[in-house]
């Protein structure tokens, strides 16, 4: 398998209901995003995809979320805006806009800080 990684930021702010600890309080953060997407095969190009579609279609997700409260986002409404459900939000937003027969999405890791991280990923990758 081929694997391609970008790497791109975005900052909102959120408070994590039934959370004993800090993040229970209104607060942000700037999160580092990574979008890892595969392929068995390469295009007629030789590459997993152009980097550019990979960053304009994770750029669309993440200006749905940029600078908002997440907790007021339809998906974060049922689901806690937690960095493992952001990651998940994104994941499944870029599986419709990005996959094709060929092109998966592997995982979408949310950095909540430069040494804190929760992915999601495909399962049985
Ligand atoms: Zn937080």
């Amino acid at each position: 398998m081929y694997e391609v990684k970008i790497i791109t930021r975005f900052a909102a702010a959120h408070n994590l209901k039934n959370f004993k600890g800090k993040c229970e309080a209104l607060h942000g953060h700037n999160w580092k995003v990574e979008v890892s997407v595969v392929a068995s095969t390469l295009d007629s190009a030789g590459v997993v995809v152009d980097f550019s579609e990979v960053k304009s279609a994770v750029r669309e997700v993440l200006e749905t979320i940029d600078h908002t409260y997440l907790n007021d986002h339809p998906f974060f409404k049922e689901n806690n805006p937690s960095s493992e459900n952001i990651a998940r939000y994104i994941f499944g937003e870029l599986s419709k806009s990005l996959e094709n027969d060929r092109l998966k999405v592997a995982s979408v890791s949310a950095w909540e800080s430069e040494d804190a991280c929760a992915t999601y990923f495909r399962e049985g990758s």
